[in-house]
């Protein structure tokens, strides 16, 4: 049996990933979106809102990307249904100060409550709190998350794309994961230097993030980038460099691109970015819907190809 274009979109639930989904799903040339997310019940819940709106062809699957089983329930489920995959929006991304969110005050909070009945000042003052909290723990989540875990989905579902006749990964990726936030000059022209970059080298420079983390040292002294962000911005600097290292391997079967949705009003923003979440997300859905041969290996900010 022949199937039309299949996309899977992680981290569907909510935010960028949500509009994402509602986007491709509207598109004519899209058979299926599958929106994955790590917990079931707020999976189904976004698949609902989704029908509700006349998009009969979104399906829910599992995934948490951090989590190997899991990974593998979703290649399997696509390999058995479709036997490849045309798109993959990966999406889903921590900052590694959300697990905070949840404790707004001290006090517990759900999902729907987070924000509700928040004024501007109080929203800032969270965003602070935050920052002044970052510690090398969320730091490692943020890689664990941002990185490994995506490295993990694209690798096992990888041949699956390559089964497609235009396979497509686009990975949401931030202008915080430029290079010019490097201190260190030499590994910013390494991480650039995608002709000679390798996949090793990249989780050494990860792991080599992670020990000056732990040695408690400012992250600036090193080299990195500053201050509380820092790890989300090692993540997507090296996430941005695993795409171009994923391009260059496939040149002529597969288009890996990067792109910043701009600062966009989601949870991880605290609602207070500049860009409204279907601006945001158009901008990842345009990417993933570039015309056939396009480029590979680039970085797209404002709707056009930017420098790393
Ligand atoms: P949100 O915090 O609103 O949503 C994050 C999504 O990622 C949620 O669906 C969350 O699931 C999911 N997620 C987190 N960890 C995992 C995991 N281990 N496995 C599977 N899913 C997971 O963020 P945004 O929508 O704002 O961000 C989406 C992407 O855009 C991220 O990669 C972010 O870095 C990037 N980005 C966002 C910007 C912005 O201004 N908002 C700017 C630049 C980049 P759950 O609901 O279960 O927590």
């Amino acid at each position: 049996r022949r199937w039309g274009r299949i996309a899977v979109v992680t981290g569907g639930n909510r935010g960028i990933g949500l509009e994402v989904c509602r986007q491709l799903a509207g598109n004519d040339g899209i058979t299926t979106v599958v929106l994955t997310a790590r917990d079931e019940a707020r999976g189904v819940a976004a698949v609902e809102k989704l029908r509700a709106l006349g998009l009969s062809n979104v399906v829910f699957h599992q995934l948490d990307i951090t989590d190997v089983p899991s990974v593998t329930r979703l290649a399997d489920f696509l390999k058995t249904r479709f036997g490849k995959l045309d798109i993959l929006v990966k999406n889903a991304g921590i900052v590694g100060l959300e697990y905070l969110q949840d404790h707004i005050d001290g006090t517990p909070t759900t999902n729907e409550e987070k924000f509700v009945g928040m004024g501007m000042d109080q929203r800032l003052d969270l965003l602070l709190k935050w920052c002044l909290r970052a510690t090398s723990d969320a730091g490692k989540v943020c890689l664990r998350t941002n990185y490994h875990g995506t490295k993990r989905v694209i690798g096992a579902l990888l041949p699956l794309l390559l089964a497609s006749d235009d396979g497509r990964v686009v990975n949401v990726s931030s202008e915080f994961g430029q290079l010019r936030h490097f201190g260190n000059a030499e590994l910013a022209r390494e991480l650039d230097d995608v002709e000679t970059l390798t996949e090793e080298r990249l989780d050494e420079v990860v792991s080599t993030f992670v020990a000056d983390l732990d040695s408690g040292a400012a992250p600036e002294s090193r080299g990195w980038p500053a201050g509380a962000f820092s790890a989300y911005m090692v993540s997507k600097a090296a996430l941005n460099a695993y795409s171009r290292v994923l391009a260059r391997l496939h040149p002529a079967a597969l288009r890996v691109n990067c792109v910043h949705p701009g600062f966009v009003r989601t949870d991880m923003t605290v609602n207070l970015g500049l860009v409204s979440p279907e601006e945001g997300a158009g901008r990842v859905a345009a990417v993933a819907l570039l015309p056939a041969g396009g480029p590979t290996g680039a970085y797209f900010q404002d709707r056009r190809q930017a420098p790393f």
